[in-house]
């Protein structure tokens, strides 16, 4: 189950770490959306076909099961980068890059108005934050059963996988020997296959940006 795979996770963490990169998100026990998340996770045990996991069980709401899908991986991938955080420095990584092929910029429209380049830890942390923020705001991520989600929910969303893809892209690619180190390999890779299955499902993700782990994908996704 997911618990016990945060579980098991949690033990690469020194305090510090844990308190960084936590999950922040979690839903209320006896709401629709608890039982969703419940039922999102309840199949992830390892030998299940995770690209049918990922389909809208009939008779549920699609934003609800996307909702809840986005959440999950905002915590998981949290997590994710949690393991090898303390590898991934200014000096390591100074750029938020994928391979030599592929350079990420970081743009708010706030306080970084143009695309800017950024270090790896300082981008994944406004990334990470900018999730956050938007899976915390009510009125893109109602709470409440009932209240509808906004017209333009949909795009919100494929705008934070997009982003939150990268954080595999830089992973994988740049960290990838550690993961492997720390035994963590296999959980991350289950971690992916499912948020691509899902992405994939539900056309969140452009192709384009799905190009720096296209290899490792078709080795991985069958
Ligand atoms: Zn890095």
């Amino acid at each position: 189950m997911a618990a016990g795979g945060r579980t098991h996770f949690m033990q690469f963490f020194s305090r510090d770490k844990v308190n960084t990169f936590r999950p922040k998100k979690k839903f209320e026990q006896g709401t629709l959306k608890f039982n969703l998340h419940k039922q999102a996770n309840a199949s992830l045990n390892s030998g299940i076909d995770l690209k049918e996991v990922v389909k809208l069980p009939s008779g549920e709401d699609q934003n609800d099961w996307v909702a809840v899908h986005v959440v999950d991986f905002f915590n998981r991938i949290n997590l994710l980068y949690g393991t090898i955080c303390e590898y991934c420095t200014d000096q390591t990584c100074p750029t938020m890059s994928g391979g030599p092929r592929y350079e990420y910029m970081w743009c708010d429209g706030h306080h970084y108005k143009k695309p800017t380049a950024l270090p790896a830890p300082q981008y994944i942390t406004l990334l990470m934050e900018w999730v956050e923020s938007q899976i915390n705001d009510e009125t893109i991520f109602p709470i409440k059963v009932g209240v509808p989600f906004p017209k333009n929910f949909l795009q919100t969303v494929k705008k934070i996988l997009t982003r939150l893809f990268r954080v595999f892209v830089h992973v994988y690619i740049h960290h990838f020997d550690k993961l492997v180190a720390i035994g963590a390999e296999a959980h991350v890779n289950t971690c992916y296959k499912h948020f691509y299955y899902f992405v994939t499902e539900f056309s969140l993700v452009d192709k384009k940006e799905l190009e720096p782990l296209k290899e490792m994908t078709e080795k991985i996704c069958h």
